[in-house]
């Protein structure tokens, strides 16, 4: 059966490229009834940071990617974080010496320094380790056997690296950009086990992969200079058969190439799925989930970046992106994000959103601009009635704010044609007759006022205005009449009074 894998490095918050992947991969899984597994790849100490794997977990659940084995949940190929697995690797890399795919090096610091300052030139500042160099290196390729038992002895510090061949070409099959070829000769000795025992990523993705019995990989563009190197691990330790089908998604593109966190405080736009604060600067980055997105709207709005189902759809549930969700339409050129479009997609959803799965959020919003709101039913009303003019959640608050409180300042002067004396005596007269409505409903709200205006010889389109104010204190919301059935009688009439006095 099918198995994808997210494998993350815990050295940040989740970007947009990376919820992409995983939910891609959640996609794929879904689609085809196998599995999505979440391995914490944290081999590199040095690059780890305190709170990033939480922020993975709480990104995940929040857009409803939940995987199926994960560090959190368990399940039958774990332990799920490669630093608790690091038993397991050493042994591979053994294996690949012994077999003479791998070497041991023992070159210092200092040594590898020199080699890159000999060998640099113009056009290759930074020489790597490789084929025309290893030679001249201290390692197991040129140490006499004893030499190098001896130093294993006496544990002298020592890393694996792969022994790339000199004139190879490897190729696979990417299910997004098809046959991708790779000159060997052209890509360094990786080190494949640390001196601290630790394997690389490199190492470490192609024996999990293995022993997860992952099927499919898909992983950023960025990780395509690395395959050639995953290539030949597969086929160096006897695996080939079980190597996962590939795809390398393309980039997110920004309005300055790459999405970068740059772009997100230069264009005011969110970049990651959460805030994330990074711990060594205290420097806050915003995500999607604070500035008001649903996660609907979220996954949504990430699965058209790059791939349609080769129709005008753009709106999809979660069910229909897994019903239609198919790797080969990936795109392979880069997708741009486009924030009133995000913004946009917010708002298709809002609108479709029934007001019980709104509410709890909505009410927080509130709640933090100082609106207490205690009638659950009536907030529901209200998010009925202002949906549609909302983009971002937030936006509750300035379009239905004035259902709970009542407005301050009443923009009376705006009224065309000017507020009047005659105008003030049809509400003075209004707001007699409302104390005497027994059905609180809009519809006879509106008719005693329709009726009124008549009389009086005024047309109800000029006093609709001014009713609005009173109870909006502005020149927006929903239909006046119906603000009031919400807000109820005695509120009316109070507001109503206290536009008068
Ligand atoms: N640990 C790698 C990363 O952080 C995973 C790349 C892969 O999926 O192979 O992106």
């Amino acid at each position: 059966s099918v198995r994808v894998r997210f494998a993350p490095s815990p050295t940040g918050g989740l970007h947009l490229g990376g919820v992409r992947t995983v939910l891609y991969n959640y996609l794929f899984a879904k689609h085809h009834g196998g599995e999505f597994v979440l391995r914490i790849e944290d081999t590199d100490q040095t690059r780890f940071v305190p709170g990033a794997e939480e922020y993975i977990f709480n990104c995940l659940k929040w857009c409803g990617l939940q995987p199926d084995e994960s560090p959190a949940h368990g399940g039958p190929y774990g332990p799920y974080r490669q630093s608790e697995r690091k038993e397991m690797y050493r042994q591979y890399a053994e294996k690949l010496v012994a077999d003479g795919y791998a070497y041991y090096a023992f070159d210092t610091k200092e040594e590898l320094e020199q080699m890159r300052e000999e060998n640099k030139t113009e056009e290759n500042p930074s020489p790597q380790y490789d084929h025309r160099v290893r030679m001249k290196m201290r390692n197991s390729l040129t140490l006499t056997e004893p030499e190098v038992k001896a130093l294993l002895d006496a544990n002298a510090p020592h890393v694996i690296r792969i022994k790339m061949p000199q004139n190879d070409v490897v190729s696979f099959t990417d299910m997004i950009r098809g046959e991708v070829n790779f000159q060997t000769g052209l890509v360094d000795d990786k080190v494949l086990l640390k001196a601290d025992g630790m394997p690389t990523y490199h190492l470490a993705v192609v024996v999990d992969d293995y022993l997860m019995k992952i099927t499919h990989a898909f992983r950023g563009e960025e990780w395509l200079p690395s395959a050639p190197v995953h290539l030949l691990l597969w086929k160096y330790l006897g695996w080939d058969a079980y190597m996962p089908q590939w795809a390398h998604l393309p980039l997110i593109l920004g309005p300055s190439g790459k999405l970068s966190k740059r772009d997100g405080a230069k264009y005011g736009f969110p970049v990651f799925a959460m805030n994330w604060t990074d711990p060594k600067t205290n420097e806050l980055t915003e995500g999607f989930f604070e500035r008001g997105f649903l996660p609907e709207a979220f996954v949504n709005l990430l699965a058209v970046l790059g791939w349609n189902d080769g129709t005008e759809k753009e709106l999809y549930s979660m069910d229909e992106l897994i019903a239609s969700f198919d790797m080969k339409r990936v795109h392979s050129a880069g997708a741009k994000f486009d924030y009133e479009k995000a913004k946009w997609f917010n708002q298709e959803w809002i609108k479709r959103m029934p007001a019980e799965k709104l509410h709890v959020q909505v009410a927080g919003y509130f709640l933090s601009a100082g609106i207490a709101v205690d009638d659950i039913e009536k907030l529901d009303k209200v998010i009925e009635l202002v949906k549609d003019r909302c983009t971002l959640l937030p936006d509750f608050v300035q379009q239905g704010g004035f259902f709970f409180k009542a407005p301050e300042i009443l923009e009376l002067d705006a009224v065309k044609p000017k507020w009047s004396d005659e105008k003030k005596l049809f509400f003075n007269e209004y707001v007699d007759v409302l104390k005497t409505v027994g059905t609180w409903e809009f519809t006879v709200i509106e008719n005693v006022f329709k009726e009124l205006a008549t009389a009086k010889n005024i047309k109800p389109g000029e006093l609709q205005l001014p009713m609005r104010i009173m109870l909006v204190g502005g020149k927006f919301g929903p239909a006046v009449f119906q603000i009031a059935e919400v807000i109820g009688k005695e509120e009316t009439v109070k507001r109503v009074e206290y536009a008068l006095s």
